[in-house]
C-alpha cells in the first residue's frame, strides 16, 4: 500500500476547511486507504501551524507534501488511524461511497488539545472543537476502543495518567 494509487484520492475544496481528500471509487469497510508519510518531529521543531499528526507522546509525523496531508477532522468519520507494520494507515471502518471525503477523528492521537480547535466538520454531531483524546466522553471513547482507533501511545499514556477504567 502506498500513495501512489493517488487517482482514486482526489483533493478538492470542501466549502468550509479548506482542501480536503475524496475517493473516486468504493472502498469497503476494513480497507486501507493510505499511508501516511513525513518526517518525525520533536515538538520543538513544530509550531502552532505545522501540520502534524501525533503518533507519540512526544512524536510527531510531519506534511508529506503528497495527499496524506490533507485529510480532514471530523465528529462523524469514516476512517481511523491504524499503525500497522506497513506505517500509519487511515483505513475505512464503514463503506465509503465513490465521491465521500476521507475524514478521521483528530482526536484519537491527541494527548493534548491544540491551541487551534474549532471543529468546522459540519456533522451532527459536531463537538464543536476538536479535543484531546481523553476530554472525549467515556461512551465515544469506549466506541474508539472498538473500533481499534487508539493508538498504543494514547492508551499507554491513558493507563499511567487516566488510572480510572476508560
Ligand atoms: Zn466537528
Amino acid at each position: 500500500m502506498n500513495n501512489s494509487k493517488v487517482r482514486e484520492l482526489v483533493l478538492r475544496e470542501t466549502g468550509k476547511t479548506g482542501v480536503g481528500v475524496f475517493v473516486s471509487r468504493e472502498y469497503r469497510r476494513g480497507e486501507s486507504v493510505l499511508t501516511f508519510e513525513g518526517p518525525h518531529l520533536r515538538p520543538f521543531e513544530i509550531t502552532d501551524f505545522t501540520h502534524t499528526i501525533q503518533v507519540g507522546e512526544d512524536l510527531f509525523l510531519g506534511a508529506s507534501g503528497g495527499v496524506d496531508d490533507y485529510v480532514n477532522h471530523s465528529c462523524n468519520p469514516n476512517c481511523v488511524l491504524r499503525g500497522t507494520p506497513q506505517g500509519l494507515e487511515l483505513v475505512a471502518f464503514r463503506d465509503i461511497a465513490r465521491g465521500e471525503e476521507l475524514t478521521f477523528d483528530y482526536s484519537t492521537c491527541l494527548l493534548v488539545e491544540p491551541p487551534l480547535s474549532t471543529c468546522l466538520c459540519g456533522a451532527p454531531t459536531c463537538r464543536g472543537r476538536v479535543e484531546a483524546y481523553f476530554d472525549l466522553g467515556r461512551s465515544l471513547r469506549r466506541r474508539y476502543e472498538r473500533l481499534n482507533a487508539v493508538p498504543e501511545f494514547v492508551r499507554r499514556y491513558g493507563v499511567a495518567h487516566h488510572p480510572k477504567p476508560l
